[in-house]
């Protein structure tokens, strides 16, 4: 990508040409407050998913009714992007456009995802989008424990099938959910973590409906950003990445 292009998704991004490269430190970076953590508290019930090809998973997604929310979804919200991407990107669950084109991250808050996409040099079809949770919460609540956990079989195999390099967990729920800790965001940024019993290398970033509320996180964002190209580069380089 040229100079001039990034300037301008990083502009859209709102942030400055000469981005410090550092990280903050996790107390310079306060979390909104919000409910804890959402998964650690409920066992998952055994997913006999874990062994379904992409069209088979996403034929059973479709027709889940294993929480409450398909009783108030327009449809499922499977997930999108390159089935071998290297990254991968999850949210938190479906809003109410995604919940009507049954695709995730899509009006506003997509849109920003796909500008800090392009800001590190990826289009938003090189990647793969997933949330925690396939079906809209009413309202656009939290994720309860129990639909996260009725619903993780579903994504841990997606994760699975895409077999990404690095996985990047968008905004506190997703990052809570995916690694069962109540910790706040601002604590959880900056690192790689494991996710999951293989190990998949994971950063945290915020969620870009919070950055639409909150314009001036985006300098974090982008930090995140470079800090994900980072260790992606290490990954490639076939460097160790988790402690
Ligand atoms: S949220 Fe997940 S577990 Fe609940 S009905 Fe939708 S697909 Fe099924």
């Amino acid at each position: 990508m040229t100079d001039g292009r990034r300037l301008a998704y990083l502009e859209a991004l709102g942030v400055d040409v000469y981005v410090r490269r550092s990280l903050p430190s996790a107390a310079a970076a306060p979390e909104p407050a919000g409910p804890a953590a959402v998964a650690a508290v409920v066992p998952a019930p055994p997913a006999p998913e874990s062994s379904l090809d992409w069209d088979a998973l996403r034929a059973t997604v479709a027709a889940c009714t294993r929480c409450a929310l398909s009783e108030s979804r327009t449809q499922t919200v499977f997930g999108v992007g390159n089935p071998r991407a290297r990254w991968m990107f999850v949210g938190e669950a479906p809003g109410a456009e995604e919940d009507k084109r049954g695709e995730p991250f899509v009006g506003r808050a997509g849109q920003l995802l796909t500008a800090m996409l392009k800001a590190i040099g990826f289009k938003r079809e090189d990647v793969y989008i997933a949330n925690v949770l396939k079906c809209r919460p009413p309202g656009n609540r939290d994720p309860r424990p129990e639909e996260a956990a009725h619903c993780r079989g579903y994504l841990d195999r997606q994760i699975e099938l895409v077999a990404p390099a690095l996985v990047i967990a968008v905004g506190r729920i997703a990052a809570q959910n995916l690694l069962a800790t109540d910790a706040p965001l601002a604590r959880l940024r900056g690192q790689v973590h494991a996710l999951g019993s293989r190990a998949w290398p994971l950063v945290v970033t915020y969620h870009p409906a919070y950055l639409l509320r909150s314009p001036a996180e985006k300098r974090k964002a982008w930090q995140d950003l470079l800090f994900a190209r980072q260790v992606f580069q290490r990954i490639e380089r076939g460097e160790r990445v988790l402690p």
